[in-house]
């Protein structure tokens, strides 16, 4: 993606004709939150249009009514009546079950924050998407499991993406106006997770509560366990591949633990452009809300002194094997990346249930990978429905391999090394 590629498409508002309109999908959740926040914080520059939630509706009817929203649409039909009741009189409208989060995209805004978890998020934001809806894009969860389809779609509307996952957006400001034919490679970095320096022992024995303590950021549970495996810095790999047309090999990971740095862009003249932060995902949001201004926030500012050093290590796929996993599914495209997706949505929450161990995840997926190969070759992720499609099958075999895994282990697999 080609800075300002569609910036003359973007239907802005800010400072021209009154309140930039802006919907949230994944209202509730931890993006959601620190967007709802910047939107209350700055009401004289942003108007709320649509929230959504997938069963919170709590939550969802104290935003809608604070923020001043048209619509609340809530994921679960069964919280629907309940919405309604805690919504009525207000006139705000609500609506409940799928079509309802389409309706949320699809209803007129300049922006969407994007900030479903996982491929549930796809289907809504394509809906505003196709709207040419500027998408403020965290759900990275849809670039890896549509993405080819995901930008065409983009292109084909002209709709201006703005990634909001902090590398990406470090990334989209590295790259200003900048033509990625002069780029060498691009770095994203990696805090490392939580097990960064355990064994492999230890990690094997790792729990729920070991893995949900991340050490720099405070995130939903699904991303913060992706960051203990490192599939989350393989889902990003995946995720640039799509968003800044560079090919596979020009993309890399770096550990950096103290998540100062968040990516680097090398130039053929030997710059190198990085982008520093303190991690707070606050400041990408910021950035994607005001683009193509500068929100005036008062977060903490970094202050390099006080970081003292800056480190820099390799990733070591040996203890992170979902990373390199990741990366094969980069290079070998096609129905893959949708695949590996799946399954680790499914084995993540199955070790969040205590269902399987850590190291299972990665061979959990591994195998779904390998065997929805040879049984959906053949299909392209090249639609909507293919892709649904896809993830179906993938998850029902994901599902299929933890039922053996769990029969075999006879009920110590929290204890058996990666099936
Ligand atoms: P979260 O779990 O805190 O929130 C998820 C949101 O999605 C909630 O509002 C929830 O109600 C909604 N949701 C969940 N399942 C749904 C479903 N089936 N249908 C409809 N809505 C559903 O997650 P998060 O940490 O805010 O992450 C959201 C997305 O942003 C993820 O894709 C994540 O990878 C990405 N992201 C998050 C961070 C972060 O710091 N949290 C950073 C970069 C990228
Ligand atoms: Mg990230």
């Amino acid at each position: 993606m080609k800075k300002n590629g569609h910036a003359s498409n973007n239907k802005e508002q800010n400072g021209l004709t009154g309140k930039k309109r802006v919907s949230v999908l994944g209202a509730t959740g931890t993006i959601g939150h620190h967007t709802c926040d910047l939107l209350a914080l700055h009401q004289e520059q942003f108007q709320t249009v649509s929230l959504t939630a997938n069963q919170n509706v709590d939550k969802l009817a104290g935003l809608a009514v604070a923020l001043g929203a048209e619509y609340a649409a809530v994921a679960d039909e069964c919280m629907g009546d309940d919405l309604r009741r805690k919504l009525d009189g207000t006139g705000i409208e609500c609506g409940a079950g799928a079509s309802a989060l389409i309706e949320a995209g699809e209803r007129s805004a300049d922006v969407i924050m994007a900030s479903i978890v996982g491929a549930a998020g796809l289907a809504p934001t394509l809906a505003a998407l196709r709207q040419g809806t500027t998408v403020a894009l965290a759900n990275k969860e849809c670039l890896v499991s549509a993405g080819a389809f995901f930008m065409s779609e983009a292109a084909r509307h002209g709709t201006t993406l703005l990634p909001v996952d902090s590398e990406h957006s470090a990334i989209y400001q590295a790259l200003d106006a900048v033509d990625c034919a002069h780029v060498e490679r691009i770095v994203l970095t990696a805090s490392g997770g939580p097990f960064r320096t355990w064994t492999q022992a230890q990690i094997a024995a790792a729990r729920p509560e070991d893995a949900l303590k991340h050490p720099n950021w405070s995130m939903g549970q699904k991303i913060t366990i992706d960051s203990a495996t490192l599939m989350n810095k393989g889902l990003e790999l995946i995720e640039a591949f799509h968003l800044f047309n560079v090919r596979a090999d020009q993309l890399s990971a770096i550990i950096h633990p103290q998540s100062i740095i968040h990516a680097l862009v090398y130039y053929c003249d030997g710059s190198v452009i990085a982008q520093a932060s303190l991690p707070d995902m606050r400041t990408p949001i910021a950035y994607s809300l005001a683009w193509p201004a500068r929100l005036d926030a008062d977060f903490q500012r970094l202050d390099l002194a006080t970081a003292g050093s800056l480190t820099f290590e390799e990733p070591d796929e040996k203890r992170f094997p979902a990373l390199k996993l990741a990366k094969d599914c980069l290079k070998e495209g096609g129905a893959a990346p949708t695949v590996l997706n799946a399954a680790n949505e499914v084995a993540v929450d199955a070790f969040l249930n205590r269902t399987i161990a850590f190291p299972q995840i990665a061979a959990i997926v591994e195998e779904t990978v390998s065997q929805a190969t040879s049984r959906l070759a053949g299909v392209k992720p090249d639609s909507l429905a293919a892709v649904m499609h896809l993830d179906v099958q993938a998850r029902d075999i994901a599902r299929m391999m933890i039922g053996q895994a769990r029969l075999t282990a006879a009920g110590a697999l929290a204890h058996s090394p990666p099936i």
